[in-house]
């Protein structure tokens, strides 16, 4: 049997920045990193070429080296406010001062030197216009690596990585089960696609799969009675615009992360991933659910004429429902189910003059759609009344500070879902009750986005080599 130091479960940026930290601390330490995806050369999503989802098993967006970070659009959100919730594991400054040196990583391996929305008198007075409409505007200063960056910066690390002796990778590799004896981890059942499962032996495993293998870490939580706690589920639509409309914003911003609390239901509503000059697009999860996301390129002549960003309302429920995942997944299959398997999209005056956006309609539209396939349709037979209310409302007051945007042309795509995997219950090093088993990044719940997926690597190797 085949013994490694530290196994890793998942290559996305978690398992990348752990594997990292490992090779400049401790080179000697042998670490096998696994991903049932494809190395990063051999990831391409097909619908990015033609428009049209062909479902590769595993999805080619969400899975292989740089995890869901390859296709991202590759913001770095240099804020601790933003991205997930590492202030729940250490202190503010502790977080503050891991997250310049992750983006010093992000550098050093290529990411552009351009930070956004430092703060400067533009910034103050957007800060104070906001607040006059009951709007918060969170600054976070943003380093924007773009589509084509991030999958470059992200491939210097594989390029580095690979050169490490006592470094190893293993595209289309599954960890099947994770081996515990007595609550102390001893290694990996993996399978590798077209071969017989396997068993490595491990003093370290971490796992670190992301949205994609949240089930089976939670799966792999209950069966080894580590505590899991429910998330919160994020709802709405992808907003589209043309740039003008949000220029003064995203210029000094980059990305303007509003929150609102909705008039009618006092709901949070809260704008996300925003990508001026960028493209609408559509990505799949387990059983080809369709949901729509958005991204853009760093590189002026790849932009768009449009800018478009989420606008979501977060629920948390309480007892006795306890599957926000599955309520997510639901009024997603809703707007599948009206599509015939796509996306939706609607222009904002026939949904609040309550009928359907039909092609002749969506053709008269002044904010032409990036996302060619979205089918026109009826947002209002999918979203429920609070979450339509209070996007709405949000919309009208997001308006006084981006003139334009409560138009009867703008777009609504549906539906934005954001699931956060359960909890799982680890220390402040992002070990569980499990000796030598640690859990980081997006599957863990406890992180959502590059940024701070990246951190929570970063801490647990320096927690194993210490
Ligand atoms: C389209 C898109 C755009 C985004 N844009 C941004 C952005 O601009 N800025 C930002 O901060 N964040 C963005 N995000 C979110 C960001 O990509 C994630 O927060 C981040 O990638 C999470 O990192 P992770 O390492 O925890 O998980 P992931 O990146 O999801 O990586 C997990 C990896 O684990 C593998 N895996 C899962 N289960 C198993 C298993 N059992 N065995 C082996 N391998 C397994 C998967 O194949 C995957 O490659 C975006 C996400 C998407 C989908």
């Amino acid at each position: 049997m085949k013994q490694y130091d530290v196994v890793i479960v998942g290559a996305g940026p978690a398992g990348i920045f752990t594997a990292i930290e490992l090779k400049r601390r401790a080179p000697e330490k042998t670490v096998l990193l696994i991903d049932e995806g494809s190395e990063i050369d051999h990831r391409a999503c097909p619908a990015r070429k033609t428009g049209k989802c062909v479902h590769c098993d595993p999805c080619n967006i969400m899975s292989g080296w740089s995890g869901a970070g390859a296709f991202s659009d590759g913001k770095l959100s240099l804020s601790e406010e933003v991205g997930g919730n590492i202030t729940e594991y250490m202190s503010v400054d502790k977080a503050r001062e891991l997250i310049a040196y992750a983006d010093s990583i992000y550098t050093d391996f290529g990411a552009p030197d351009v930070v956004h929305g430092l703060h400067d008198k533009r910034v103050e007075e957007i800060e104070y216009e906001c607040s006059r409409y009951n709007i918060h505007l969170v600054k976070c200063p943003v380093r924007h690596m773009g589509t084509e960056y991030s999958f470059e910066t992200l491939r210097a690390m594989y390029v580095w990585l690979i050169a490490q002796e006592g470094f190893t990778f293993r595209q289309h590799t599954r960890a099947e089960q994770i081996l515990i004896e007595g609550g102390v981890v001893k290694g990996v059942v993996l399978h590798t696609r077209g071969e017989e499962p396997e068993t490595v032996a491990a003093d370290v495993v971490v796992a670190a799969p992301g949205r994609g293998g949240a089930d089976w870490l939670t799966k792999v939580a209950h069966e080894n009675d580590i505590a899991t706690r429910n998330n919160e589920v994020d709802i709405g639509v992808r907003v589209e615009v043309p740039n003008a409309v949000m220029d003064h914003l995203t210029k000094p911003l980059y990305e303007a992360k509003m929150i609102y609390y909705s008039d009618t239901f006092e709901n949070k509503v809260r704008t996300f991933c925003m990508n001026p000059g960028g493209i609408v697009s559509e990505e799949h999860y387990e059983g080809g659910l369709a949901v729509v996301n958005g991204h853009s390129y760093h590189e002026a002549a790849r932009r768009t004429t449009n800018t478009n960003f989420a606008m979501l309302v977060s629920s948390k429920f309480t007892e006795p429902f306890n599957n926000p995942i599955e309520y997510g997944q639901y009024i997603a299959q809703l707007s599948n189910m009206l599509t015939g398997g796509g996306i939706m999209v609607q222009r904002l005056g026939d949904l609040l003059q309550g009928r359907r956006t039909d092609a002749s309609r969506l053709a008269r539209s002044t904010t032409i759609p990036t996302l060619k396939t979205a089918v026109p349709g009826d947002l209002s037979f999918v979203l429920p009344h609070r979450h339509l209310t209070s996007i709405v409302e949000a919309l009208k007051a997001f308006d006084h500070v981006a003139p334009g945007l409560y138009s009867k042309n703008t777009l609504l795509y549906g539906v934005e879902v954001k699931f956060y995997s359960s909890k799982v219950e680890v220390g402040d090093h992002f070990e569980s009750a499990v000796k030598g088993l640690y859990a980081i990044g997006d599957g863990a719940g406890i992180t959502r986005g590059l940024m701070q997926a990246s951190v929570t690597g970063v801490v647990v190797a320096r927690d194993i080599v210490k």
